[in-house]
């Protein structure tokens, strides 16, 4: 006999739960914020909106527009000669990683750090991630910390702990031997890697199932790493399993044949693609993918490069990334912003690759679009945040000047606020 309830039994037990919650919640009402400023940029249209007022309620955005009448008994929060902008979002994160740059900084990290010290570390990453005014992040592979990251995303959505909205990879799939960490001892056979390392198409959709199973809410592989790596008939079963359980696939992809192996099997978008060709954009455009460059890095780390090579090496990437960036213009190909943070000292500096793709010909509110619509529209939750809109939540971050005509703004981001819920406020409030 069954001494277990039945599932008829819970299922009853829940309903009963949400309904006695949602009427607890008809009976308060709840609160309606005002928030208002001098500027309000909406990056749809590109224009500026004067006196903006955005009416929030519950989470959500209930009314945006300019001079808009407040209702009674709402709390204003006024932000004087501010600019509003939609919060930031970075599809490009490893909110788990604090490598050094010690040559083995990555094995190190994985004989030197439990994994409920890695997912501390991503709580404290995904702190200031948020604080930068990123309140939304695609977390592309958690770097040897297993499944740490869905914790930290559920963690965050309960309330635990501060953080962006987050997607996350869980463990990444990479090719056997073609990724961190590399020139361990053979003899170290149970040590812990950075992706799952697969073999063949069977082992490649049992890891996508099995990461899809423990949560993941997008998949990441790996198509090259100096060489092609994964094959497409590898990919392709991953894809499968992502897409049949409606989620997408960001594939590593730097090389041309890299790129193509994963756009060949359906991934939807290539992240770097540094060593991208002309025919690399046109079948982007073509299957309709997004490019996300994640050049930042070099941006800010070519004037400090301790010797000749790697200077030189950063040189040529920043230079056919300029290229790039012309090239994916001039086809129409969808960019969405990433920064690859992957140091304790890249967390929260998210803003700086949105800064580096305007250096390198991306006008400044295209960039500004590639870290909101784009991006959100990259997550798929493009009804959710990724403008001020209506019905969207309250995700709503502000700068002291005009973020277009300076796009430095955007590393200096004075307020946050996420689901309506004040993050930091660094303006005076009236
Ligand atoms: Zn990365």
């Amino acid at each position: 006999m069954d001494k277990q309830p039945s599932r008829a039994t819970l299922s009853c037990l829940a309903l009963c739960f949400l309904f006695t919650s949602a009427s607890a919640q008809q009976n308060a009402p709840s609160k309606i914020i005002a928030l208002r400023a001098s500027r309000m940029l909406d990056v749809k249209s590109g224009s500026i909106v004067r006196d903006p007022v955005i009416l929030i309620q519950d989470e959500k955005i209930t009314a945006v527009g300019a001079s808009l009448k407040v209702p009674a008994g709402a709390e204003v929060v006024d932000l004087g000669d501010a600019t509003l902008l939609p919060g930031l979002i970075d599809c490009h994160t490893h909110l788990m990683a604090r490598i050094s740059d010690d040559p083995q900084g990555y094995g190190l990290t994985l004989l030197t750090k439990s994994q409920a010290f890695r997912a501390l570390e991503g709580a404290a990453d995904a702190r200031v991630t948020l604080r930068a005014g990123f309140t939304a992040v695609r977390d592309v592979e958690s770097e040897g910390s297993g499944y740490a990251d869905v914790a930290l995303r559920d963690a965050i959505n309960q309330g635990l702990v501060d953080g962006p909205r987050m997607q996350v990879a869980t463990r990444g799939i990479a090719a056997v031997g073609k990724y961190f960490p590399f020139d361990l001892s053979p003899d170290l056979v149970d040590f812990p890697t950075g992706a799952q390392m697969i073999s063949g198409p069977e082992e490649a959709r049992r890891a996508a199932r099995e990461q899809i199973g423990h949560g993941a809410n997008l998949l990441k592989v790996y198509a090259d790493w100096g060489v092609p790596t994964l094959t497409i008939d590898e990919i392709r079963p991953i894809v499968e399993e992502a897409h049949k359980s409606k989620l997408k696939v960001a594939a590593h992809a730097d090389s041309p044949e890299g790129i193509r192996n994963a756009l060949t099997a359906g991934v939807d978008s290539i992240e770097h693609g540094h060593q991208a060709d002309r025919s690399s954009f046109e079948l982007i455009k073509q299957k309709n993918a997004f490019w996300v460059p994640t050049i930042g890095y070099y941006f800010y780390a070519v004037d400090t490069a301790k010797s000749p090579q790697p200077r030189k090496h950063m040189e040529e990437t920043l230079q056919r990334a300029r290229q790039n960036i012309s090239t994916a213009r001039e086809l129409g190909v969808k960019i969405a912003n990433g920064f690859d943070p992957a140091s304790a000292e890249e967390h929260g500096k998210n803003a700086r690759e949105i800064i580096a793709m305007t250096k390198l010909g991306l006008p400044p509110l295209e960039a500004i679009r590639a870290a909101t619509a784009n991006a959100s529209e990259l997550m798929g939750w493009q009804e959710k945040i990724g403008s001020i809109e209506t019905g969207k939540y309250a995700d709503i971050i502000a700068v002291s000047g005009d973020p277009i005509a300076d796009i430095g703004e955007l590393e200096h981001v004075k307020f946050v606020m996420k689901g309506g819920v004040v993050v930091k406020n660094e303006f005076a409030t009236h």
